[in-house]
């Protein structure tokens, strides 16, 4: 029996960690995307330790994940002033039984594409089909509507649809047509990877700065053993009061290094030069700091948002890309339980929308950056001993709070069961809509 394929709109982080899902639960899938050609684009991202233990459980190795990135050792914040406001270890230095990696987000996307062609096959994924939008089917499915590059147009049957197609998701704009538009808090991000050394444990996640004012740093390759540099990722960033949107000039494009570089110019210290950091990149991206308004439901019956389509939030928490494949392998799980249907999308829906929406109103405060603001406000960012601006106990009840709410707690992730049950599959006869009922 010819099964009707899962359609995934979207092959980025979050419809190839689908992909892969389905593929391992025996679930047929086929990926739309929208792009003719994949190439490893974009600079760094980060995976906690609750992302890299699923794609672990989807058979990318560590050695894979060394070639695409770099385990990370620490997480630090740094004042203007250059001095400590807090550090803590990270991933297995912090005891979790997983690394957190900082990796370059294409040459991930390409190793995941890459695995996603071996195992499911080549015709598995379709380039330049762009999804436009979804019909409901009489026959309990839905049609999927594609737009290719050379302007043609088709219908696509599937059993369900994941809409994996980012922030300017199409799938969402039909399910939510009255959603606000793109929300921008006037937060501007330049984003470049320059060849450094880098400092403190070789592999540190620097924030330093105020909240309105900071670079973040951390390197994304292993350091070459004949240089010592690394690639190092920065991602320098303005607030303004009075943002004006005009100053929205696309979502992700290249800029010269002097329309923004001078926000830095005083940024020097013995340990460390920023300006010298930046102009060290061969190219710059502007980046606004934008995100979507939580909507109330990631669910249409047979159609389910995942990943950035479902909750593009500021990635002051680094866990965009991290929540999109566990978004992928909540969704395996639900169908292991309740088959390639529906219900399970309904499931998903009930287990993720509530808790992730609010992940999103969080971001907007500040995330984990939040520490600075308080800095910023006892003290205007200037203090010798930081236990007399905030005690030790409130720095890491601060933390703690947050990785709690992005869903890597350490213990509370360390003693879960696996998202999916290693050898789970769905039946056959759940992944055709109909025979369900008919056999059920
Ligand atoms: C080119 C690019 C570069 C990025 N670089 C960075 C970065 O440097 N740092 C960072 O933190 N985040 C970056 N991001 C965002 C980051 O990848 C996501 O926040 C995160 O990984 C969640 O991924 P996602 O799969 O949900 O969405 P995305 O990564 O945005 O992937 C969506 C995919 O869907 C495709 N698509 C879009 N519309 C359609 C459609 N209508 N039909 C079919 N396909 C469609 C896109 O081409 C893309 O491949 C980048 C995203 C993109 C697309």
């Amino acid at each position: 029996m010819i099964h009707r394929p899962v359609v995934i709109a979207g092959g980025g982080i979050g419809g190839l960690a689908t992909a892969l899902t389905l593929h391992q639960i025996g679930v047929p899938c086929l990926i739309l995307e929208s792009v003719r050609e994949m190439r490893p684009l974009g600079v760094g991202i980060n995976l906690q330790p609750n992302a890299v233990r699923e794609l672990y459980e989807l058979g990318i190795t560590e050695s894979e994940l060394d070639q695409v990135g770099v385990p990370t050792k620490e997480w630090a914040l740094v004042g203007l002033n250059g001095n400590d406001v807090y550090s803590e270890p990270r991933g297995r230095l912090a005891g979790y039984h997983w690394p957190q990696y900082a990796v370059h987000r294409g040459c991930l996307q390409m190793l995941m594409y890459e695995k996603v062609i071996e195992r499911i096959g080549p015709q598995s994924v379709q380039l330049g089909a762009r999804v436009t939008g979804y019909r409901d089917t009489s026959d309990a499915g839905v049609t999927v509507e594609v737009v290719h590059a050379d302007g043609g147009r088709s219908d696509v049957p599937a059993s369900l649809l994941i809409g994996a197609d980012g922030i300017h998701s199409a799938v969402r704009e039909q399910m939510h047509p009255g959603q606000p538009p793109i929300h921008w808090g006037g937060s501007m991000m330049w984003r470049g990877v320059t060849w450094a050394r880098p400092i403190r444990t070789g592999a540190s996640f620097v924030g330093l700065g105020t909240h309105k004012h900071r670079i973040v740093f951390y390197p994304i390759s292993h350091s070459d053993p004949k240089t010592g540099l690394a690639m190092i990722n920065w991602i320098a960033e303005v607030t303004w009061d009075n943002a004006d949107k005009k100053q929205l000039n696309g979502w992700f494009r290249q800029v010269q290094i002097d329309s923004f570089v001078h926000h830095f110019a005083n940024w020097t210290w013995d340990w460390l030069d920023v300006p010298a950091l930046i102009r060290g990149a061969e190219f710059a991206f502007e980046n606004a700091m934008i995100d979507r308004h939580p909507v109330p439901n990631w669910v249409d019956r047979a159609v389910a948002l995942l990943g950035d389509a479902a909750h593009a939030m500021y990635p002051t928490g680094s866990n965009g890309a991290s929540q999109a494949i566990v978004d992928a392998r909540v969704l395996g799980a639900v169908m292991c339980e309740s088959g390639a249907t529906p219900e399970a999308l309904a499931k998903y829906d009930a287990r993720l929308c509530g808790p992730i929406s609010k992940l999103i109103l969080r971001n907007r405060g500040a995330g984990p950056f939040g520490l600075l603001n308080i800095v910023d406000e006892r003290c205007g960012g200037k203090f010798d001993n930081i236990d007399h601006v905030i005690a030790p106990a409130e720095r890491s009840a601060f933390m703690a709070s947050y990785q709690a709410a992005a869903g890597f707690a350490m213990e509370t992730l360390n003693e879960a069961a696996p998202t999916i049950q290693p050898g789970s599959r769905v039946a056959d006869r759940w992944t055709e809509p109909g025979r369900q009922r008919a056999e059920g």
